[in-house]
């Protein structure tokens, strides 16, 4: 997903209006940034941002930020929301590693995590993004009602997941090996990465976490 050697996209990035800098300020209140005061909901690893701005497209009633840790991507989805100018949408350069500065308790109504970096290596198992620590972190910002939604092709990383979730104070619900084939297929919204692994023939796996 990387994209190496983006020219500008630093400066397009820290110069952006869509782009929260310095977000630790705005905690416990980021929702002030937008026009309206609504549900916000985030996308952790966004890449090139399809899926959230189809989402904030979608939904102009939501909040959503959506959350990668390199601009060589992230440039990328500022480009099509400087088309959009949707008004529920904006972005923030961070590693996640470091979310809970960011928002503060029950700040967020929703967590969306699609095609999440496996980190193959167990010894970068708590890198993954459902991992135990990142399960931690959720839970200080998500409000208790509050899911976090997973799809992926990876089985691994699917099946970690699975049982990471039981050492937490998560659960899973809502368990699909094949999305695109399941009841919860309805309203689906691609993400780059579905579009380009389900073409393949790779069935995408989803999972929604609540609080047990
Ligand atoms: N979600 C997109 C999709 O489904 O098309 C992109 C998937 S891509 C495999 C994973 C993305 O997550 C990459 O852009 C990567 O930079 C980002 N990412 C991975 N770990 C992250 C972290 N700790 N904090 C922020 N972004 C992260």
């Amino acid at each position: 997903m990387r994209l190496r050697n983006v020219p500008g996209s630093r400066e397009d990035i820290a110069n952006s209006e869509f782009v929260i800098q310095n977000p630790e300020k705005h905690r416990g209140e980021i929702v002030s940034l937008f026009p309206s005061k609504q549900p916000l909901f985030i996308e952790i690893g966004m890449g090139k941002g399809q899926f959230i701005t189809t989402l904030a497209k979608n939904n102009p009633d939501i909040n959503y930020i959506g959350i990668e840790k390199y601009s060589s991507v992230l440039v990328r989805a500022i480009e099509k929301q400087t088309e959009l100018e949707l008004p529920n949408l904006k972005f923030i350069r961070m590693d996640a590693e470091n979310i809970n500065d960011v928002f503060a308790e029950n700040e967020v109504d929703g967590i969306y995590l699609n095609f999440s970096d496996p980190w193959p290596k167990d010894r970068h198992a708590k890198r993954r993004l459902t991992s135990r620590q990142f399960f931690a972190r959720y839970e200080k910002l998500l409000k208790p009602e509050g899911k976090i939604q997973f799809k992926t092709d990876n089985s691994a990383l699917f099946d970690f997941s699975l049982e990471e979730v039981e050492a937490t104070n998560f659960k899973a619900t809502e368990v699909s090996y094949d999305l695109h084939n399941s009841e919860w297929n309805e309203g689906n919204v691609m993400t780059e990465y579905e579009e380009r692994f389900s073409a393949k023939g790779n069935p995408i796996k989803r999972v929604v976490f609540v609080r047990r």
